[in-house]
């Protein structure tokens, strides 16, 4: 009975998913993004509560700067993106599934659709993005598992850690999974980490070519040699360049 309840559930999502799909395709980037910004205590710590409680927006700054800045070079005119934090939500959302088949990934995307109806309320407003972000004390936890974002639906389940000194870093994988949730896809080695050449760099006729000196934001790394990477610290240290803009629709 309530196997069949479930499926007649993830059933009427799948329903909602194919009549909104067309709609969350292309955005008008004329019109102001509001991304709403939830955060979760992914581990139940003390610590990671207690960095949640301290959060504020300017911890957001430089990802809203960063694409208002990428857009306007690619447009003309910059892209009205207004971050909001929203409800610490007490659930985090389904764990994306390592190694998935097709169907798997599919199941797992409705779920997640799923979670977001279910965690939504009136007083959150009507974002064209949220993201969950979904902290973990890096004292208990040293690898995060990969964050996710879905563009149909515009929501993403971002992990992170709770600690002032990776906010800067924080603010790159946000960025990251925000552009996914406007179609921008990834431009790097999924088993290596390495960005992919020249998709995945900023300045790919750089001569020497390494070490490039920015990653690019969908590249995720910066290039130290043909098979080394770094992670960047901060948004300073990555672009956008011409392959992401026209995935998101900035460039024609
Ligand atoms: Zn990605």
């Amino acid at each position: 009975m309530w196997k069949k309840i479930r499926i007649l559930i993830l059933l009427s999502v799948l329903l909602v998913v194919a009549v909104n799909a067309w709609r969350d395709q292309n955005q008008n980037w004329d019109l102001p993004v509001l991304v709403l910004l939830h955060p979760v205590n992914a581990d139940g710590q003390t610590t990671t509560e207690q960095y949640i409680r301290q959060l504020n927006i300017e911890n957001f700054k430089d990802s809203q700067n960063f694409l208002a800045e990428t857009s306007a070079a690619y447009r003309g005119k910059k892209v009205d993106f207004i971050y909001q934090l929203g409800r610490e939500l007490p659930q985090i959302p389904p764990k994306v599934p390592e190694n998935a088949t097709a169907l798997q990934a599919i199941v797992w995307s409705l779920k997640f659709r799923y979670y977001a109806w279910k965690q939504h309320q009136s007083s959150d407003g009507r974002p064209t993005v949220t993201l969950y972000l979904n902290y973990y004390d890096p004292q208990q936890t040293s690898a995060l598992k990969h964050s996710t974002a879905l563009e149909k639906g515009k929501i993403g389940s971002v992990n992170l850690f709770a600690s002032t000194a990776q906010a800067a870093q924080n603010e790159v994988v946000v960025t990251h999974e925000l552009l996914h949730t406007f179609g921008a896809t990834d431009k790097y080695d999924l088993a290596t980490g390495q960005p992919i050449y020249p998709l995945g760099y900023t300045q790919p006729e750089q001569q020497p070519l390494y070490p490039q000196r920015q990653a690019e934001i969908m590249g995720g790394y910066i290039a130290l040699s043909a098979t080394q990477n770094k992670m960047p610290d901060s948004l300073t240290q990555v672009g956008l360049n011409k392959a992401t803009a026209i995935e998101v629709g900035w460039l024609k």
